[in-house]
C-alpha cells in the first residue's frame, strides 16, 4: 500500500523537521512565537464578538425600521402632475458640503439638542452653503408657506402629491404667493444664518415619517463622494428610505425615555 507508506514518511519527515526546528530556536524565540499566538488567538475572539454583535445590531434595526419600496413615477420626471417629489437640478448651487440622513455623526454628538422626536436621527438632506446663497425649488409642486418640520430662521414648505418638500433655514422670497405653482427654476429665497454651520436643509415628509431626499434627485445630480461634512456610517440606517417619527420614546444611540420635543427647531 504505497500511499500510506509515502503518507506516514512524510509524517516523519515533518515530525523530524519541527522537532530540529524547535530544537534550534531559542527560549526568546520561543516565547516570542507564544506570545504571537496568543495575540492572534486574542484578536480573533474579539474580531468574532464584535461581528456578532453588528450583525445582532443590523438586525434589530431592520426589524424596527423596515424598509419599502418608494412610488414608481408616472410619466416623464420633473412633470408638474408628478405625485411624488423629483428634483431635476440642485436647490443651491454647488453645495459645500453634504449632511446625511439618518445616524450621521453630526445626529450622534446633537441627538438631544435637535432630533429627540426622531430617535436620535436626522431627518432631512443637508447642503453646505453660504449665507445670501439663493435657493431654487428644482422641482415641480405647490408653495403652501413656512414649514414646520424646520423653522429657523425661516422655511419654505412645497407640496407634491401625498408629500411635504421643507426646505429649512431658508429666508423665504417675498414673491412668493400661497398655493401658486413653482418649477424647477422658482427662486424660493436664500440661505439662512444657522448656528451649526450655514446650509440648506431639505426633507420629504409623507405622513409621520421622512424619507431620505436623495432618493429624490435624478441620477447625476448628487455626488456625495465629493462632498466633506458629517456622513452616515456604513451600516443599514444608510441604506434605508425613511424613518418614522419616534413615539415610543425609543432612541437609536441606545438611550431610552427620552424627552419628546416640538418638531420646531429640528435642522
Ligand atoms: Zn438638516
Amino acid at each position: 500500500m504505497p500511499h500510506r507508506s509515502n503518507a506516514g514518511a512524510a509524517l516523519l519527515i515533518m515530525v523530524a523537521v519541527l522537532v530540529i526546528m524547535g530544537g534550534c530556536a531559542s527560549p526568546e524565540e520561543l516565547a516570542r512565537r507564544q506570545g504571537e499566538a496568543f495575540v492572534q488567538t486574542q484578536q480573533a475572539a474579539i474580531g468574532q464578538t464584535a461581528e456578532s454583535l453588528r450583525l445582532t445590531a443590523e438586525a434589530a434595526i431592520k426589524d424596527a425600521i423596515p424598509d419599502v419600496q418608494l412610488p414608481q413615477l408616472p410619466g416623464q420626471p420633473g412633470q408638474p402632475a408628478a405625485s411624488r417629489p423629483q428634483f431635476s437640478r440642485l436647490p443651491v448651487a454647488s453645495p459645500e458640503w453634504y449632511g446625511g440622513f439618518g445616524a450621521n455623526d453630526f445626529a450622534r454628538d446633537n441627538w438631544r439638542k435637535y432630533y429627540t422626536q426622531l430617535g436620535g436621527l436626522h431627518n432631512g438632506t443637508d447642503f453646505g452653503a453660504d449665507v445670501g446663497t439663493p435657493v431654487y425649488a428644482g422641482l415641480y409642486g405647490i408653495y403652501t408657506g413656512p414649514s414646520t418640520d424646520a423653522t429657523k430662521p425661516g422655511s419654505v414648505a412645497i407640496s407634491v402629491g401625498g408629500f411635504r418638500v421643507t426646505f429649512g433655514h431658508v429666508v423665504p422670497d417675498t414673491n412668493l404667493k400661497l398655493n401658486q405653482e413653482v418649477s424647477p427654476d422658482t427662486l424660493l429665497g436664500t440661505v439662512g444664518d444657522h448656528p451649526s454651520g450655514d446650509h440648506l436643509h431639505i426633507s420629504i415628509r409623507e405622513g409621520s415619517r421622512y424619507h431620505n431626499a436623495l432618493l429624490f434627485f435624478e441620477p447625476g445630480l448628487i455626488n456625495q463622494s465629493e462632498w466633506g461634512g458629517y456622513t452616515p456610517p456604513a451600516g443599514p440606517l444608510s441604506i434605508h428610505s425613511f424613518i418614522p417619527m419616534s413615539t415610543d420614546k425609543a432612541n437609536y444611540w441606545g438611550e431610552k425615555n427620552i424627552e419628546l420635543l416640538d418638531l420646531k427647531g429640528a435642522p
